[in-house]
């Protein structure tokens, strides 16, 4: 599918997506970018990347596609060390987890939007960060949402839509306004409640006893505050307008909540309870 790819953050979603690129046979040669010279030795020790380059220039040059795979805060610096080379041909994606900001970086840097640019984003993750915790099934039966800008050239989406599709994830289009709102209730806000608790949690004076008794519910609900916190703090300040909008529709809410417990009003909680149940059994399996 492409000769020569190109990959600037060689970490768990880069190097998952290298792994199953390599083990479905897509591609001739990946060249890796990071910042660790160690860590993409690493990468080239397991088999993740062939090589690496020492700058990205040298790194995206000659590339027919390149993935962009670094933490948000990089993405401006990283297209813009490329935009000089990038020829008309290259198709450029990236699973960065806010796509808005993702588009006014590239506008940014680049000027024009590039034809071959199509952002995406796989709903898949791990806890984990770094290449030694990639692994080659994790887009497999996964939703990889693409959000084209109106400049992505058809070919470019199509290309970038089939390589999605050989690694075994399922492919949807829409827009990034869209994406950033969606993602913003279903994953920013629920990691941003969980954060917030064993925060609130963790402060209290009594918090290692009540650490010691934590439950199934306290585990199921906190597990993803063990997320890399420089990733969701990325996330926050790059998706600050869908997060505010969705965090204060969460606490109007809880307000309600609050109202019911406080007033013994066992109908209304009852109410919400089984609106609730009722939602989370029809929606997630
Ligand atoms: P990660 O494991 O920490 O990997 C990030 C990689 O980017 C590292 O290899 C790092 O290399 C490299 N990097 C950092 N700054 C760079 C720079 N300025 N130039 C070049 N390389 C740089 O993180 P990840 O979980 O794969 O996340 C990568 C992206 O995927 C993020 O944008 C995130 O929002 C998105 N995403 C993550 C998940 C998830 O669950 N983790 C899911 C979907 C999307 P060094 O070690 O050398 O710094």
């Amino acid at each position: 599918m492409f000769n020569r790819v190109a990959l600037i953050g060689v970490g768990l979603i880069g190097g998952s997506l290298a792994r199953a690129l390599k083990k479905h046979d897509l591609c001739q040669s990946i060249i890796g970018f990071g910042r660790s010279q160690e860590e993409l030795e690493k990468a080239v020790e397991l088999g993740v990347i062939d090589n690496f380059g020492s700058d990205i220039k040298e790194t995206v040059k000659d590339a027919d596609l390149v993935i962009v795979a670094v933490p948000m805060s990089a993405f401006e610096s990283v297209f813009s060390a490329m935009a000089d080379v990038i020829s008309d041909d290259t198709v450029i994606t990236d699973v960065g987890s806010a796509k808005n900001s993702v588009i006014e970086a590239a506008k940014s840097a680049f000027g024009d939007l590039p034809s071959g640019l199509v952002p995406g984003h796989p709903i898949a993750g791990t806890e984990k960060n770094g290449v030694e915790a990639s692994f080659d099934s994790l887009f497999e039966n996964r939703q990889i949402i693409l959000t084209p800008t109106e400049k992505s050239a058809a070919g470019a989406i199509e290309k970038v839509e089939k390589m999605w599709q050989a690694v075994g994830a399922e492919t949807v289009q829409m827009t990034a306004e869209h994406h950033d709102q969606v993602l913003a209730a279903t994953s920013h806000l629920p990691h941003v409640l969980a954060f917030s608790l064993v925060e609130t949690l963790g402060k209290m004076h009594e918090s290692s006893e009540i650490f010691r008794y934590a439950a199934g519910g306290f585990r199921d609900f906190t597990r993803i505050a063990s997320s890399d916190p420089t990733m969701w703090r990325d996330i926050c300040l790059n998706n600050k307008t869908a997060i505010l909008s969705v965090l204060k529709k969460y606490e109007r809410h809880l307000k309600t909540l609050e109202i019911a417990i406080e007033a013994q009003d066992a109908e209304a909680i009852n109410e919400i309870f089984v609106r609730a149940k009722s939602a989370r059994d029809e929606h997630v399996s």
